[in-house]
């Protein structure tokens, strides 16, 4: 069963339409990544999965239930920004904290799910911090640590290492592979308009273009075989 089926999407805002009959069927554990000029509609594709913008026409549906009418909280989807969206005045562990608390989950049950992705994500020693006291790296850390406590069936990144310089995000975009790896059955979802992050961490990409999608494919297949103009010089072999 695919994890994430888009049929027939559309978004306008106003008379302006951003995103035109998108349909899609993402696996289970697959690592998509949505790749497209600026502008072309990514983030606001990712948000509507996220529940975040409204689905101005078509369905979403995620494990074969129609989500899409649905609250955020109710998706089972989280969110890393690319901007990482910390609460200043909360420290490392408050911030990991906080959607649990307002799940209601149980103190030793938060501790240990904070605990665990901290572990993972390697920041065990900043949880006493506040995020001003963090480098760019490290936020971006504890803000993919915070999405991995909420236990998502789909994980959405939304160009999660723009901010990092050029040494970090190579480490940064590791990291994230690895993450694939051990949450084998998490759907990812990935927002990028790099070339090198869409090739070295999809199983397949999404290549958009002004709202539509001009081809789908695994890494090399777009390479070899670019369906358009346009894919030839986004991701294509030179010829
Ligand atoms: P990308 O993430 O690929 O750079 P976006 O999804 O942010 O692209 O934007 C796609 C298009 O939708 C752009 O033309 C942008 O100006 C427009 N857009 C995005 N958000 C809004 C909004 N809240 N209101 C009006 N237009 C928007
Ligand atoms: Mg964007």
């Amino acid at each position: 069963m695919a994890t994430v089926e888009l049929k027939n999407v559309h978004k306008d805002f106003g008379k302006h339409r951003v995103i035109s009959d998108v349909t899609l069927d993402l696996q289970k554990g697959e690592f998509v990544v949505f790749v497209g000029p600026s502008g072309c509609g990514k983030s606001t594709l990712l948000r509507m999965i996220a529940g975040l913008e409204e689905i101005t026409d078509g369905h979403l549906l995620i494990d074969g239930e129609d989500v899409t009418d649905t609250l955020p909280a109710e998706r089972g989807v989280s969110m890393v920004f690319q901007s990482y969206a910390l609460y200043p005045h909360m420290s490392v562990y408050e911030n990991m904290a906080f959607g649990l608390e307002q799940a209601k989950l149980k103190k030793p049950q938060i501790a240990e799910r904070v605990a665990e992705a901290a572990r993972m994500l390697q920041i065990e020693e900043l949880l006493e911090r506040k995020p001003r006291a963090l480098s760019g790296g490290q936020r971006q850390r504890v803000a993919i640590g915070r999405a991995i406590t909420r236990n998502p069936r789909v994980f959405l990144f939304d160009e999660p290492l723009s901010n990092l310089d050029a040494a970090l995000r190579g480490e940064t975009r590791v990291e994230i592979a690895r993450l694939h790896a051990r949450l084998a059955d998490t759907t990812m979802i990935y927002v990028t308009h790099d070339q090198v992050e869409a090739m070295t961490l999809a199983d397949r990409i999404v290549v958009l273009n002004k709202g539509h999608v001009e081809q789908v494919g695994a890494p090399l297949d777009l390479y070899d075989h670019p369906a358009s103009q346009f894919v030839a010089g986004f991701i294509g072999s030179p010829r």
